[in-house]
């Protein structure tokens, strides 16, 4: 089923064109990568999807429906985004973190089943050990289960994430994308924009290659191949099978 779908969308800043006649089908319980070079767009499209960024030329529809029409209000009860980390500002503490993403519910007088949300969300991703914690004190993997958290109060039907994953060591990324993965199969459509080749083709089952603003190949990690990445990144590589996973390995840069 397609959960989201953008036709023919185009974005500009002032008049620069950034997305350029976007069609997409993003598919509801799936995790899918937007993938691309640095300036390629993908922060751009996640921002264009949430409707922080208002989309004039094109549609972006979700079940079938136009969101120009929805309230912010309502599109926060649809879909929750979790920016990249170092815009972050909000400085309370863990729990109070998470009990702003009740806020498109509830403004700000909660309700029981509020207090029941937050207390599943906080079990479901560990996090009652740190609850009164300040969150920039925390480190970034336990960071960025937070954001992660604050986003699941909202308890959105699709969660938007860029680079969700930089910043983290090793086993803080698996975490990451271990949590993504369970989260797309409760049913969450997850889309992340993501620099990580390797970890996009172990985890996400959708991959959407974004070259300048436009739409280069979209499928399944097997668009990962040797081909496409010399195009789109100006890299030679070489891909190597191990057990169900292809390792890329970079070689040299092009130019
Ligand atoms: P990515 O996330 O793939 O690195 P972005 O979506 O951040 O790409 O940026 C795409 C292009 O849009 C880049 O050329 C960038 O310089 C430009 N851009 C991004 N944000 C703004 C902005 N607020 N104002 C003007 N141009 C911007
Ligand atoms: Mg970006």
């Amino acid at each position: 089923m397609v959960k989201i779908k953008i036709e023919n969308m185009s974005f500009a800043y002032r008049k620069v064109p950034v997305l350029k006649n976007l069609d997409i089908k993003i598919r509801a319980g799936q995790l899918t990568a937007i993938i691309g070079p640095n300036g390629s767009g993908k922060s751009t499209l996640l921002k264009c999807i949430n409707g922080i960024l208002p989309v004039k030329k094109g549609e972006i529809l979700v079940d079938e429906k136009s969101t120009v029409s929805f309230t912010r209000r309502h599109l926060a009860t649809i879909m929750a985004y979790v920016p990249q980390q170092e815009t972050q500002v909000f400085s309370g503490t863990v729990y109070e973190t998470i009990l702003m993403g009740r806020k498109p519910y509830i403004g700000w007088s909660q309700k029981p089943e509020d207090y029941e949300i937050i207390n599943q969300v906080m079990n479901d991703l560990d996090l009652n050990s740190i609850s009164s914690e300040f969150l920039n004190e925390l480190s970034g993997g336990q960071r960025q289960r937070v954001l992660i958290g604050r986003a699941l109060a909202q308890q959105p039907e699709i969660l938007l994430l860029d680079e969700p994953t930089a910043n983290l060591d090793l086993k803080h990324q698996l975490e990451v994308m271990q949590i993504l993965k369970d989260l797309s199969h409760k049913g969450i459509t997850v889309i992340l924009a993501i620099h990580d080749l390797n970890m996009a083709a172990k985890y996400c089952n959708e991959l959407i290659m974004l070259d300048k603003g436009k739409t280069f190949a979209t499928g399944d990690r097997s668009i990962l191949d040797e081909n496409n990445i010399k195009s789109l990144y100006e890299v030679e590589v070489k891909i190597l099978g191990y057990g169900n996973d292809n390792i890329i390995i970079p070689l040299k840069a092009i130019k």
